[in-house]
């Protein structure tokens, strides 16, 4: 009695007769199982009840014949319960679960970007034409000394703090071996290296054969310290220890023991099948001192030669967490805002949860400068980062690079359709299913990526050139860039913006 399900699918299959001609790419490309081939009628049907509108069949099918369309079979909603929120009544009745969900917070809260205009130079100061002119793009991630001191001959006697050097000031995002696939990670480390950025292992371990990317991979060392072992410290470009994730601030992570095949088990170095349970905290971090330990510990057993990044979700104080990791001896704060994406999450934690990534940036920016301490490290910035505007707007709100995560896995093919933790993406990305996961071409999936690099870096230089700007250290902390459109005081005044018009 408890399972019946009162609910009429949300999406509807579409299938134009006249043009199907049988040929049965939709059921064998579908993991859902949602389409099936009926001898005695000669006609595919669908099950739409397990359709997640992952557009695969849509995008395959070789004589259009299929749509599928949100279904306006309407619940009885009304202002204060909205459609999902009585789904989500009924799915709970049913199951007595947590709701998982994946991707970033879909709900209608503010996106500051899309409040915030970009400045352009007229008359007075002469923009730069990117195509002629030499442009600045490259960005160096780390403690930066208060002065420099040469010797007679010119030679540098400062000694700098370890730095990872980018092409341009974007990094894709931790997503782990196991949440994501195999290819799925090989496109994103060739990508890296191609481009002269770096992805991110995310809390997995590095599998073996991607030790070759080491130069422009950034290793994790999570709670669950999961496939954390020197030579992985030693592979890294830099190292980055996660204390938070914007999608699920305060909690820890799950893979089911389904997901841990051989191969990810042994980079995880967890029993095959075993769920793979990251801890809400680090059971050695209660401080910032405790912070400061591991921190410490990370840069002896690497000889001091990488950077060490500290990545911590949006969160209310944000500010003054990021002063205490400055003080910790990290070289890099990562902040995740409450838009970004994870491969699972309880929806509760991942929809209400944390705060926007542009105000927790222009808060921790300012914090820092004010306490003379921005110097010292560096601040990268994820958390839904969509398009080259929203990076250069976070770099004039005082980032020095950004992180992304969903934009790229977009660029994979990824269709949005929210439903990585069950571990059946269509398009090979969130899976480890091997009949899915060779769906995903990583010659195709890397040249995707640095295409998307590619023109973001082209239109980032439009945009400084625009501004007559040549170089992306003149830009970053640069406000006076920006102007903010429909804001209120408060808003305008922890971004540290003027309205426009102004
Ligand atoms: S893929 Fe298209 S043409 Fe082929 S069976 Fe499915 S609906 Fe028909
Ligand atoms: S990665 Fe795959 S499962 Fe996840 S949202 Fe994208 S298409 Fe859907």
């Amino acid at each position: 009695m408890s399972g019946i399900n009162y609910l009429y699918p949300e999406f509807e299959v579409v299938r134009n007769d006249e043009r199907c001609i049988r040929c049965r790419v939709c059921e064998r490309q579908c993991a859902n199982e949602v389409h099936f081939y009926d001898e005695s009628r000669d006609r595919l049907i669908s099950d739409e009840s397990k359709c997640v509108n992952c557009q695969r069949c849509v995008s395959l099918c070789p004589t259009r014949a299929l749509k599928i369309v949100r279904s306006d079979c309407r619940l009885r909603e009304n202002a204060n319960w909205d459609g999902d929120t009585i789904r989500e009544i009924y799915k709970q009745a049913s199951s007595g679960g947590v709701l998982l969900s994946s991707m970033g917070n879909p709900k209608p809260l503010p996106v500051y970007w899309d409040r915030i205009l970009i400045n352009a130079s007229q008359v007075t100061n002469p923009s730069i034409d990117p195509l002629r002119e030499p442009m600045e793009t490259r960005v160096f991630l780390g403690k930066k000394p208060e002065k420099i001191e040469r010797d007679g001959n010119g030679k540098l006697k400062t000694a700098l703090s370890p730095q990872l050097e980018l092409s341009m000031p974007v990094m894709f995002s931790a997503m782990s071996y196991g949440s994501i696939s195999y290819n799925a990670h090989a496109s994103l480390a060739r990508a890296a290296t191609e481009r002269g950025i770096c992805y991110n292992t995310g809390e997995g371990g590095l599998h073996e054969d991607f030790y070759r990317y080491g130069p422009n991979t950034i290793v994790q060392v999570a709670s669950g310290r999961f496939g954390v072992h020197e030579d992985y410290l030693e592979t890294g470009a830099a190292i980055e220890i996660k204390m938070g994730q914007g999608a699920k601030p305060g909690i820890g992570g799950h893979l089911p023991g389904a997901k841990v095949g051989p191969d990810v088990s042994r980079t995880r170095m967890i029993p095959e099948g075993s769920d793979a349970i990251s801890p809400a905290p680090h059971h050695d971090i209660y401080s910032i001192e405790d912070l400061r330990q591991l921190v410490w510990s990370l840069k002896e057993a690497t000889g001091h030669r990488k950077p060490v990044i500290v990545k911590v979700a949006a969160v209310h104080n944000i500010a003054a967490i990021a002063s205490g990791i400055a003080r910790s001896g990290a070289d890099v704060i990562a902040i995740d805002g409450f838009r970004g994406g994870t491969g699972a999450a309880p929806t509760r934690i991942r929809d209400n949860v944390g705060i926007p990534i542009e105000l927790a940036l222009a808060s921790v920016d300012q914090r820092l400068r004010d306490e003379g301490i921005r110097n010292g490290v560096s601040l990268v910035v994820g958390g839904s980062i969509r398009s080259s505007a929203d990076v250069v707007k976070a770099v004039a709100l005082g980032a020095d690079a950004v992180y992304i995560a969903t934009a790229a896995v977009l660029a994979l093919g990824c269709h949005l359709c929210r439903t990585c933790q069950t571990g059946k993406c269509n398009w090979g990305i969130a899976t480890q299913r091997p009949d899915l996961v060779k769906r995903l071409n990583p010659d195709i999936g890397a040249a995707r990526l640095i295409n998307l690099m590619t023109a973001w870096r082209n239109e980032i230089m439009e945009m400084m050139g625009g501004m007559g700007i040549n170089s992306i250290e003149a830009l970053r902390g640069n406000r006076l860039m920006l102007r903010g459109v429909g804001l209120n005081e408060t808003e305008l005044r922890i971004l540290g913006i003027s309205h426009a018009g102004e």
